[in-house]
């Protein structure tokens, strides 16, 4: 089935150009474009950026440090979007995930994570994902394409819109971490993830700090330099196996950039400290890459590098082809990480009940659409049935 098949989004893009996600020097160059003068233009574009990033206002009318003329001008050209939410679930535990189309019709979930001590949001990047890890629900959907910078945003925003966290908070924050773990390879869309991310940090608006935003990539060598120097966040890697013909075949990215060569691109990560620590995720699978084999080669190949573990019990999805390891195994493995001197926290699975959990993401609504479809086609059917 291929997405022209399906129905139009209900809301029809509108005519004005979507200001989120936007630098500010691409605000201003539009900005300048509608005739807004020159002179004071940092400033009208600071303005406009404290009302859309700090204090989450949709509406250029109730922009009141603007000049009235200027908040015409802008509400004739421009508009400050939202997707669309298809659906909305709330896992028993409090997670909840939000499934939303853009103006094309193309979805992505993006899920909140309510903690004791922070509340994370995992961001999606791409829609579907190219990387077909095998124990990865999201890696099944056939249809992939990058986020804009303000598709990525516009997660942000629309969770807070969510939770009533408008303006943004100093402390004490609903949304205080961010995540790049939702649908997608962020590195394989780096400049748009790198412009959205930067537009979170910024001081002015969300205002999130740098250690408080992790970006996870399953190894995507050549830009991970990049990531350090362009973005600068906290950085996460999907190692999930430590020999090559297991990984091989689990993350088949690995076929490309081998662990030697990924561990090389980690050791050299800008501003590595111990302060500053690479997280390495490892999926539980059961016989698979879970043996305390595995465990000591796991220590041995991170050595030297300021890392911490974190051991994800698997998700298990439909037809899925893993199972998860055994408790005690997994127990005995976080044990032999954490006596060589690494955190080895387990990732307690949350928002299984709603397939919220890491690597369950999915444009779900793809079946269900298909489903909307053929009773559309049915009842035309009946209709042209001759009487
Ligand atoms: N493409 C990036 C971002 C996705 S992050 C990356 O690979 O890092 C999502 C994390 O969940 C990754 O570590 C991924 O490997 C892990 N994951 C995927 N499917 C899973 C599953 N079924 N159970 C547990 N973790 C899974």
């Amino acid at each position: 089935m291929t997405q022209s098949n399906l129905p139009a989004p209900e809301a029809a893009a509108p005519e004005t150009k979507d200001l989120v996600g936007l630098s500010r020097e691409d605000l201003a160059l539009a900005f300048e474009a509608v005739g807004v003068p020159e002179r004071a233009m940092r400033m009208r574009v600071n303005q406009v950026w404290h009302w859309i990033y700090h204090r989450g206002e949709r509406d250029f009318e109730a922009m009141t440090t603007l000049a009235k003329d200027l908040r015409k001008t802008l509400a004739e050209n421009f508009h400050i979007g939202r997707p669309h939410v298809i659906d909305s679930q709330s896992s028993i535990d409090g997670t909840r995930k939000w499934l939303i189309r853009f103006s094309d019709g193309q979805e992505v979930e993006t899920v909140y994570i309510p903690e004791e001590e922070r509340g994370t949001l995992c961001v999606s990047s791409q829609v579907g994902c190219t990387l077909t890890c095998k124990f990865c629900h999201t890696g099944t959907q056939k249809l992939v394409r990058n986020l804009t910078s303000g598709e990525i945003m516009a997660q942000v925003l629309l969770a807070r819109d969510e939770l009533g966290e408008w303006p943004s908070p100093t402390d004490g924050r609903l949304l205080s971490n961010i995540v790049m773990m939702g649908m997608g390879e962020p590195l394989y869309n780096f400049d748009n993830v790198a412009k959205a991310v930067n537009i979170m940090m910024d001081p002015e608006g969300i205002s999130l700090s740098r250690r408080r935003i992790t970006l996870s990539t399953a190894g995507v060598v050549p830009m991970i330099e990049r990531a350090g120097t362009e973005i600068g966040t906290n950085l996460a890697i999907s190692l999930h196996a430590v020999r090559d013909e297991v990984r091989d075949v689990i993350v088949p990215i690995n076929k490309k950039y081998k662990i030697s060569e990924l561990l090389a691109a980690c050791q050299a990560y800008p501003g590595l400290s111990n302060a500053r620590r690479i997280t390495f995720e490892y999926v539980m699978l059961k016989g698979v890459n879970d043996s305390l084999a595995d465990a000591r080669e796991l220590v041995r190949l991170i050595s030297g590098i300021p890392a911490k573990v974190n051991l994800i019990p698997f998700n298990p999805w439909p037809g899925a082809p893993y199972e998860c390891s055994d408790w005690e195994q997994i127990e005995a493995f976080a044990d032999i990480v954490y006596r060589a001197g690494y955190a080895s926290p387990v990732r307690t699975p949350r928002g299984r009940d709603i397939m919220a959990a890491c690597g369950q993401l999915k444009s779900e609504s793809q079946k269900q659409r298909a489903a909307e479809r053929m009773a559309e086609l049915r009842s035309k059917d009946m209709q042209f049935q001759p009487s």
